[in-house]
Formats: C-alpha cells, structure tokens, sequence
C-alpha cells in the first residue's frame, strides 16, 4: 500500500493551479498530482479539486457556515504542530464525520470536529479547505479542465472521460475508474438507476421560422409546461424521483410515486416530464406556488389535497435495462408512448408548417401554460447540455423600467457596469422601486456606451455597485412577474433582459408600481390563484 498523501501536498496544488491561467499547465499539474497519489486517494483529491465534499448525487451536505468555520478559528489550540501531519484521507473521514452529526448538539460537534482538523492545519490547508467548505474554491478548475486532467493522468482519450462522467455523474469514482482500470472500464458506463443524471437544456428561440431554419429533419412542438421537471426512476418496488437540480423529492409527491408503480408498464425504466398544480378550475397554478409542494416534508396529505398535481411526460432514458439516450427522439417518444397512458404525454404536433405553430402555441397559452418546447425528431438526449436540439419559444412580455443603479461586471464584463438595477414608480409616493436586475440583451458596443452615459449621472458609489439618477430608460422583455420579499417594491421580474434602450421616454413615462400589480393580476387569468391560507 502506498503511502497515505499529506493534505499539504493537495492544497498546495490548488495554490499552484490557482496561480497559473493556462490551461494546460493546470491540466499537467493535476495530471502529475493524481500519478502520485494512491488510487483510493484519487476520487477525494479530484473532488476536492472540484470543490466538493461529496459527488453531486450523494445526498449528503456539509452544513459549514462562515460563522461556524469563524469560531472554530478563534478557539484554535497553541500548537499547529502535531507530529502527524494531515493526509487527505485524515480530511475526508471528518468531512463524513461533519455531515453525520444530527441532533440538538449538532453544531457544538461540527464545531469540535472542524477545531481539530483546523488545529493540524497549516495556513495554506486550513486555506483551502475552508474555501472548499462554504464552496469557494474558485481556483480556475472548471469541469473540463479535471476531466482533461484525468484523461491526462490515465491515458484514457478525453472523449471517453467527458462521456464518462456525463452517465455517471460522479467526477471521484470517473477518475478512479479510469486511473485503475483504464479506457475498458469507461466504456462500461452506462445509465444507472437511481443516479440522477442532468437533464438536457433548451435555448431559447425567438420564433417557429427560427427553430424550423434550424431543425432541417423535422420539428416536434410540445406544451412547454410551467412546473417542475422530475426524472422518475424504477425497478420494481422501487421508485426514486429526482428535480431538474437533481434533489430526492419523492417523499414530497406521493401520487407520483403511486403512478410510477400502477400506470406505467414496465418493469425498470427512467423517464422524464414536468409536474404542473392545478387550481381549482382545472388549469395551471404559478410555478412558485407548485415549489411550496416540494419545500413541504410534513403534512404531505393536506397540501396534497390543497394542491393537486398533474403530470405531463416527454422522454425515456432508459426503458428494460435499454439506454435510450443515443436513440432519436422520434424512437425514445415511440417507446415512451408504449408504456405510459396516452393522457400522461405531453400535447405535441409534428409539422414545418408555421400557422399550425402559431394556432397551437395559442392553445398552449389558453390553457394556462408557458408556451412551446421544438426539438429536434432526430436529436439524441444529450445529458446536461443546452443546444440547438432543444428551443423554447415562449411569449415575452414587455415592460419600460428605469435604471437606478448598476453594479461593475467581472469576466467578460470587466470594466463595464453591467448588471442594471431596474425600477419602476410608485405613483403614491413617486419613489423608485427595484423589481429586478439584468445584464442580458446588451451587444458590446452598447455596454460600452451605457457605462459612460450611466457614470456621468452618479449619484454615489457603493462597493460594487453605481448609484445613478433615475432618468435612463429601458424596455425589458421577462417570462413571469413573481411576488418577491427580496424586494420593497414586493415583485420580482423571472427572466428579465433589456430589449432596448427607451431614450424617447423620460422616467416618468416608464412603468409604474400600479401598473405591475395590474400586469401581475392578469397572470392570473388564465391561471388560477392559488391561496395557501
Ligand atoms: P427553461 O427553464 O426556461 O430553461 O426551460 C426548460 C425547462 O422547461 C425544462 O427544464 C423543463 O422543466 C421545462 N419544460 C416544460 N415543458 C417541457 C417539455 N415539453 N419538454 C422539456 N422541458 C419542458
């Protein structure tokens, strides 16, 4: 057995890593790191290097606040200087410890736990672990480049790797794999029950001639439903439901699980689709509403009562043991429409024809929902990834804000102030109210030009942000108008972007506190409101 590898030499690697901006150096270092260590070291050193305490599909969490590593801090014993130093391992088996502590004294305990391992730590460890704790590591490790890394270090092709790692979703066991068993091992992957895996993402589209120019073997339009996408999985007795965020939200919908065990007919399958609550008029209810359902553990029954649940579903993964997600959508629907009742599917037409588009997209939004989802009829399920194959279209509104504040971008945006702070009236008062900020819809050009006009009418700075003179205003286009405590206007605009600068209106012609809560009312006609109390 080799020897255990000192946590010093992992955190001195993300020293290093973090240091450097190209990305090949940061690929060979973790490459030469991940050769030197043993192989039951190598999943906990690449998840720590992913800034994870535990693989994304392990339910555990840690639970470390920044006060808690605070006071571990204070109290810290004399002597950093133990005679054994602190092997990677040492670390992994208290972040367990930490993430099993439950009860009354649980924070007394976390806090003891931390105050050992921190009393071992040298500065740079007690550094990085930290970081990864309140899950700050940022060293400039994206996804790729581990994966990268670890093809690096195995000799396995990186294509194998990503696959890999896109069906199992545990980065650790990936790199475990393919450092111990090589390439023959990678290519065994495959869909596994009860992990959940990333769902495949839409972009948005601006209309059916976009999509149709785009999808040249075909379009199929489906409901775009305004619910909560679920995976269910099955085998047997067993059924396991998982959120697009890849959360266990089986214990919160019942009548789901019941369905998965008595409507569908097979034996072992993963199949996807949306859950929407219902009003009391049989149509849909708003999305923020439906998540009280899934926050609610305990008195599962009466909220089931108080709000009921539909499902609509739209893809099969896996159906008898079959991957399905390299088939095309064409045969995963045929297959999903075998062994789910014809009333569970998502309404759907095929067709190139943009009328028929238009007068379904109209009856999806009479019936309450979001709009249309177009995919592809010859695209396979691409895990975790946001593409062409897949658009939405949905109806934006529109609503004329006013900028009153911007904060300084970072990335791309450096040197630009880039997100806007957007407002609107109170007639009552004539205050400005924040509903929401943005920094999408801009061309370079026109961040530029903003930032100036914005600085010249500084009121005063903050620390990030540019308090400005309400007089710039802009049209935004947003999906939803919610109800938001974040906020002293009391709303929050769901996907806002500036679709153009309004400079023919001054601040008093834009929109108004008044006018969104008409706007927000009118959601609701073909909604139901839906009141808990
Ligand atoms: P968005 O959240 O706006 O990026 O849109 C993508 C989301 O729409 C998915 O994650 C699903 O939750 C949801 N959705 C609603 N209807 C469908 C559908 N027919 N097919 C796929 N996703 C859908």
């Amino acid at each position: 057995m080799t020897r255990p590898t000192p946590f010093l030499g992992l955190a001195q690697l993300c020293r290093r890593v973090e240091t450097t901006t190209k990305r090949n150096e940061k690929i060979a270092l973790i490459s030469t790191f991940l050769k030197s260590i043993g192989p039951e070291e190598v999943p906990l050193a690449t998840l720590f290097l992913a800034g994870k305490a535990f693989p994304e599909s392990d339910p555990r969490v840690l639970e470390i606040s920044y006060a808690t590593i605070s006071d571990a801090g204070k109290n810290l014993g004399q002597s950093r200087l133990t005679e054994h130093p602190l092997t990677i391992r040492d670390v992994y088996d208290t972040l367990e410890k930490i993430a099993q502590t439950s009860g009354s004294k649980s924070r007394d305990r976390r806090l003891s736990l931390l105050q050992t391992i921190l009393t071992q730590a040298s500065q740079v460890e007690a550094e990085y672990l930290t970081r990864m704790m309140l899950g700050e590591m940022r060293i400039g490790v994206v996804e790729g480049v581990l994966l990268d890394a670890i093809g690096e270090a195995s000799g396995v092709p990186r294509d194998l790797v990503r696959r890999a790692h896109m069906l199992h979703g545990d980065i650790g066991d990936v790199a475990s794999l393919a450092m111990s068993r090589g390439a023959s091992a990678l290519e065994l992957i495959n869909l596994r029950l009860f992990v959940p895996i990333k769902p495949m993402l839409a972009e948005m589209a601006d209309d059916p001639q976009q999509v149709l120019g785009e999808h040249k073997d075909g379009t199929a339009f489906e409901y775009k439903f305004d619910g909560a996408r679920i995976q269910i999985h099955r085998k047997d007795e067993k059924v396991q439901i998982f959120s697009r965020r890849l959360t266990d939200v089986t214990d919160s919908i019942p009548e789901i699980v019941d369905f998965a065990k008595t409507q569908v007919k097979a034996s072992e399958y993963l199949i996807e689709g949306e859950v929407v609550a219902i009003g009391a008029s049989g149509k849909p209810i708003p999305f923020q509403d439906l998540m009280r359902r899934f926050r609610r553990v305990h008195e599962i029954e009466s909220v089931a009562e108080k709000i009921p649940l539909k499902l609509y579903l739209f893809d099969a993964l896996q159906v008898e043991g079959k991957t399905l997600i390299d088939q095309p959508y064409t045969d995963r629907w045929k297959i999903l429409s075998k062994i789910v009742p014809e009333q569970r599917l998502a309404p759907r037409i095929i067709t190139s024809d943009v009328e028929k588009v238009e007068s379904f997209m109209e009856s999806a939004l009479r019936e309450g929902h979001e709009g249309l989802m177009a995919k592809s009829l010859t695209s396979n399920y691409s895990i975790g990834a946001r593409g062409k194959k897949w658009f939405k279209i949905k109806p934006a509104d529109k609503l004329d804000v006013v900028i009153v504040a911007a904060d300084w971008g970072s990335g791309r945006r450096v040197g630009w102030l880039s997100n806007y702070h957007l407002a609107v009236r109170d007639e009552e008062t004539g205050e400005f109210l924040v509903i929401g900020k943005t920094f999408k819809g801009l061309t370079d050009l026109e961040f530029e030009t903003i930032t100036k006009r914005l600085q010249a009418i500084k009121t005063r700075d903050g620390r990030y942000t540019v308090y400005v003179k309400p007089s710039i205003v802009a049209e935004v286009a947003y999906n939803e108008i919610q109800k938001s405590p974040r906020y002293k206007s009391g709303f929050a605009l769901r996907f806002a972007r500036i679709s153009r600068f309004r400079d023919d209106k001054g601040p008093d012609d834009a929109g108004t506190l008044q006018r969104l809560q008409q706007l927000y009312d009118k959601q609701f006609e073909n909604k139901d409101r839906f009141n808990m109390e």
